[in-house]
């Protein structure tokens, strides 16, 4: 099979490799449906975060059992799964915390930019669907594999409650699924920080009430004024630099808190700084798992979709030009569908 390889700064390339099998009687083999490129797959892909090796890429997925080890008892073959892009026990205290990013046997999922992927611990990682989907909700369920339940772990973590006021830093995939998950959580006013009109517009049908285009000290200063000089209850950090952290604890009331979950590069917090804010920080690898059942019910449901964030879609061979897509913001987010029969490259008309 061809899957997607990464060798290097700004080189993907789409090359072969050996059919995934199960290795220990924990794993799954899945065919996957539908794959799409992250935010984070950006770092290594910038040479920001240097590879060892040649990387196989990819770690949203959901698709189709095809075959288990002998320990799995909660999924079985012909099942549609979607998992986390962490990989979990889902039995280990920490997990049965809710906390399965910091699982005891934590690992991070890879590999799945491509027509099949070995999910190691399925039992722990992998949800099925009530029934076989249909094709319209699958770029919905993907994204509960991370960049939904990243966005929703951000509002969780950042204490989103009904009623409250919300700003989010961030206009990339997470940061707009943030806005929606603020939403579905019963935040009255959600302000997103955006300067670029389509994402503007994408935050504004997920529910933002408000848009700050200003950044720095005038992006602060505009957040307290759209709060009385306050402050918002939630902030949603989802960039992970200096910039944006700082916007966050700034444009956050006393008491309130900040969900960050935009992977830090070269972050640093002053601890003094820190303590006269009064503000609770939490965030993290997203705990995904814990999300899943409740997310996979939504989109079933039809309550929400998220999968509105994958403006471009590409059959799998073009790989690439997603990262490509991605690293030049001409996309927001870049589905990739292995089979054969997807749309070439075929842009969302909204
Ligand atoms: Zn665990």
């Amino acid at each position: 099979m061809r899957v997607a390889v990464l060798h290097g700064p700004r080189d993907v390339r789409f090359e072969e490799r050996d059919e995934p099998k199960i290795m220990k009687p924990t794993d799954t083999i899945i065919r996957v449906s539908s794959a799409c490129v992250c935010g984070s797959d950006l770092w290594p892909y910038r040479g920001i975060q240097p590879i060892a090796q040649p990387t196989p890429m990819g770690h949203e997925y959901c698709g189709i059992v095809e075959e288990v080890g002998s320990a799995v008892k909660t999924v079985k073959p012909g099942q549609f799964v979607v998992g986390s892009f962490c990989i979990s026990d889902n039995t280990c205290p920490n997990c049965r915390a809710g906390y399965q990013s910091g699982c005891q046997n934590l690992e991070f999922m890879t590999g799945a930019q491509a027509p099949m992927a070995r999910v190691p611990f399925a039992d722990g990682t992998l949800v099925a669907t009530p029934e076989l989907p249909s094709d319209d909700i699958i770029p919905s369920l993907l994204t509960t594999s991370d960049v939904l339940g990243t966005g929703w772990f951000a509002a969780d973590a950042a204490n989103v409650k009904p009623g409250a006021t919300v700003a989010v830093v961030g206009d990339g995939a997470v940061g707009l699924l943030g806005v929606l998950s603020a939403k579905q959580m019963g935040a009255e006013r959600i302000i997103a920080m955006s300067r670029h009109q389509t994402r503007q517009k994408l935050a504004k049908e997920f529910g933002a009430t408000d848009i700050v285009t200003e950044r720095g000290d005038d992006g602060v200063a505009r957040i307290k004024e759209l709060t009385k000089g306050i402050g918002a209850d939630s902030v949603l950090e989802c960039v992970g630099t200096q910039e944006s952290m700082m916007q966050a604890v700034r444009s956050t009331r006393p008491g309130g808190s900040i969900g960050y979950v935009g992977v830090p590069h070269g972050v640093q917090l002053n601890a003094e700084q820190l303590f006269f804010t009064l503000v609770r920080l939490h965030g993290g690898p997203a705990p995904v798992r814990r999300y899943l059942p409740e997310l996979i019910k939504l989109v079933f449901d039809r309550k929400i979709n998220p999968g509105k964030v994958f403006d471009l879609t590409l059959p799998l061979d073009q790989v690439a030009e997603g990262y490509r897509a991605m690293d030049e913001r001409r996309a927001i987010k870049a589905l990739l569908r292995p089979s054969a029969n997807a749309k070439q490259g075929a842009r969302d008309a909204a």
